[in-house]
């Protein structure tokens, strides 16, 4: 039975979804202002294991992720960059589309933008304000979360010495200014063209309210498990809790998943590389990019991952060694080989999903896979497998692979492979230097392409490269 840790009881609870083997799931997608930071991109590979692992097990799944085009920090980008508040959040949108397929993560079945649903903001809004949970005030409208005695439980808040009838008017603000909170926000100059009519004036809708009216609509008042990053706990997931659950009467969630921090940490790195805060910055090649993913789900999603150069180039030499062992295995053309392989794959499977069961534990996961990753190793140093146990292997790393999601092909890698400018200057550089017969420093380009995953071989005809 899969376990998840529920941030609401703080503990581990048997999965149990309200219909069946149907999960409905909602995630808080990004705030389409900025290219996606790597924390918040790793977020949504755990998300993305979650759905694989849960199809794996034979769940079906109704996924929502939502799209923040309209906010305090989507106008003030707008404003910053003097563009329309439309066309910036589409550009940013269609950054972080293509950084989930960088990444290997499976769609959402609907991503619903905030602008497109505004008429649901403003009527879950007028049920708060008839049902006496939201006030209006000059044009702006808040929750007033005296009203709602659960208010902080989701983030362990005691609410005793809470000012009452203290208004916060930004979208974010830490737990010690917990305070009634913008459902409504009333025109200001700031917000220039940006604003919809409603029956208290011009305005747009506060952030948190957002997440409310576009999961209930889709997936209705109560629905299965709602995820995040730890940071949205509180303010964001808690004003959720207290609009939807006031308006409905009706539990909101069953299981509230939330994802550890990702720290960038290193000196060395910010010195070498520079920022290393989106998915361009730090993946320069697709093995950066498919060993970032790896150290993701390499990670059990509730243990803060430590992000340096040092370990992505470890989780790069990691995914090499596994490429290498799926090549390795495609190979294998032999009838005669003593390895019983089929306990393994059974025992391996086994234990996979006993770590995945508990709370995702993928690191646990990850381990077992690799005992048999050195075991196969074995075996096809001592020419022990046949074409079929070989065969029979594969397919057991592939099946794993639906729900790790590790071996794929970028779409820059299909077709005609082309190399990305860095790497083809470095391969100039290096022709250049061999015509100049300065040894060492082809040499030297040369290990720095191996270490970018890029062989190199001079032959008759020039030098030709492979990626490895
Ligand atoms: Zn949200």
């Amino acid at each position: 039975m899969l376990q998840l840790f529920n941030t609401m009881s703080r503990s581990k609870e048997t999965f149990t979804p309200l219909n069946g083997k149907e999960v409905r799931l909602y995630s808080c997608g990004p705030t389409v202002y900025n290219n996606a930071h790597i924390g918040n991109l790793s977020t949504y590979v755990v998300v993305d294991l979650f759905k694989r692992y849960l199809s794996y097990r034979g769940y079906s799944l109704l996924h929502v992720m939502n799209l923040t085009d309209v906010d305090d920090k989507t106008i003030r980008a707008s404003r910053n960059e003097g563009v329309p508040l439309a066309e910036l959040t589409q550009r940013y949108t269609a950054g972080f589309m293509k950084d989930l397929e960088s990444l290997n993560i499976g769609h959402a079945d609907n991503y619903t933008a905030a602008t497109e649903h505004i008429d649901d903001m403003i009527s879950l809004i007028e049920t708060l304000v008839e049902k006496g949970f939201a006030y209006e005030s000059e044009g702006s409208v808040y929750y007033k979360i005296a009203m709602f005695p659960e208010y902080g439980k989701l983030a362990g808040l005691d609410l005793e010495g809470m000012l009452d009838g203290a208004r916060v008017d930004n979208d974010e603000y830490a737990k010690e200014s917990a305070r009634d909170f913008a459902l409504w926000k009333a025109w200001t100059e700031e917000d220039g063209d940006v604003f919809w009519e409603s029956s208290w004036g011009r305005g747009r809708p506060g952030w948190h309210v957002e997440c409310s009216a576009m999961a209930m609509k889709y997936l209705g008042e109560t629905f299965d498990v709602h995820t995040g990053a730890v940071d949205l706990i509180f303010p964001h997931h808690q004003n959720e809790i207290a609009q939807s659950e006031a308006a409905t009467g009706k539990p909101y969630v069953k299981y509230w998943l939330h994802r550890e921090f990702l720290n960038i940490g290193g000196s060395k790195m910010a010195k070498s590389t520079g920022n290393m805060s989106t998915l361009s910055e730090i993946g320069r090649t697709p093995a950066d990019i498919k060993a970032f993913r790896y150290l993701v789900v390499a990670t059990h999603y509730r243990t803060g991952l430590n992000f340096t150069e040092e370990v992505l180039e470890a989780a790069k030499s990691t995914m090499r060694r596994l490429t290498n062992l799926l090549d390795r295995l495609e190979t294998v053309d032999s009838s005669g080989g003593a390895a019983q392989v089929s306990d393994s794959i059974v025992r391996t499977r086994q234990l996979f999903i006993e770590h995945m069961d508990d709370d995702l534990n993928t690191a646990r996961a990850v381990a077992d896979m690799f005992e048999l990753v050195q075991e196969t190793e074995g075996w096809l140093s001592q020419g022990a497998l046949t074409t079929e146990s070989a065969t029979a292997l594969y397919d057991f790393f592939q099946e794993l692979n639906q729900v790790l999601g590790i071996f794929y092909t970028l779409p820059e890698e299909e077709g005609e492979v082309s190399l990305s400018e860095d790497l083809a200057d470095l391969i100039q550089r290096r022709e250049q230097a061999r015509k100049n017969r300065d040894w060492s420093e082809a040499d030297q380009l040369r290990d720095e392409l191996l270490a970018e995953g890029i062989a190199i071989k001079d032959t008759a005809k020039g030098t030709e490269w492979e990626r490895v």
